[in-house]
């Protein structure tokens, strides 16, 4: 599903991603770790095109996303294809819950309103919150707005979600809620790739945890090889400070 050589990405002299290699493999769930700045959310958005990378090759479900200054072809369909989850939520406030899920099916995929209308309440009941649909999302808590959020990308129906600490800004009664959502979603075989300092969820659900340490990945294995046994000083130092 994610097929990444060799990707470098810098922000004008900052060298911030460092020869990445790494594969994702359809039903696949990679969670990625790493501290603060090393380069997680910049490699997440690299992914679904939201940052372009400088040298390398990136391929998504088959199609390859060039480089800075390659065409671009390739992009709006890995938009289509790719789910992306944020930290904050990013719901459009002027718009119910039900507008909020309806607008890209319609608007990207020519969907009927009827259609996307039936689709968001579906979605809604998925992820636990079906009766919610005509609410505006600050009548929402921030548990709810994010499971909102995971519906709207869902509504795309995409090949890959990615999710970038989609827990980080939930008070902490909410963050299992919208875990509870992710891992019934990787249940049902959806292709993940999850940035979390949710270490538990990572050993629970993960099927690879990868390590970034300043840009580089420096250890990546099953969860239990990584959390118990990490070959890296540098991944143990970490695990060290965060478990
Ligand atoms: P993480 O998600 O692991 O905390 P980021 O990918 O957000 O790390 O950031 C990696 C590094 O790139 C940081 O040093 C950050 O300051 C820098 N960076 C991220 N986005 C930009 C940007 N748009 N412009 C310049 N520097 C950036
Ligand atoms: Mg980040």
């Amino acid at each position: 599903m994610v097929e990444i050589k060799q990707l470098n990405k810098s922000f004008g002299e900052h060298h911030v991603l460092k020869d990445i290699d790494l594969q994702v493999k359809t039903g696949e769930v990679v969670v990625i770790i790493g501290a603060s700045g090393s380069g997680k959310s910049t490699l997440i958005r690299c992914i679904n095109g939201l940052e372009e990378y400088n040298t390398g090759t990136l391929v998504v479900d088959g199609h390859g996303l060039e480089p800075h200054g390659g065409s671009q072809k390739a992009l709006n369909t890995i938009r289509k294809e790719v789910g992306m989850v944020f930290q904050q939520f990013n719901l459009f406030p002027h718009l119910s819950v039900r507008r909020n899920i309806m607008l890209a099916p319609m608007k990207v995929k020519g969907m009927s309103q009827a259609q996307a209308s039936d689709s968001a309440e579906r979605l809604l009941e998925r992820v636990g919150i079906g009766n919610q649909a005509d609410k505006y999302p600050n009548q929402l808590s921030g548990g709810q707005q994010q499971r909102v959020a995971i519906a709207r990308a869902l509504a795309m129906e995409p090949r890959l979600m990615l999710f970038d600490e989609p827990t980080s800004a939930l008070d902490p009664e909410m963050v299992g809620e919208v875990l509870d959502v992710m891992r019934e979603l990787a249940r049902e075989g959806m292709t993940m790739m999850v940035v979390t300092h949710e270490m538990g969820f990572a050993r629970e659900v993960a099927d690879r945890v990868i390590y970034i340490h300043e840009g580089r990945i420096v250890e990546e294995g099953a969860p239990d090889q990584v959390f118990d046994t990490p070959q890296n000083e540098r991944t143990q130092a970490f695990l060290s400070r965060v478990l």
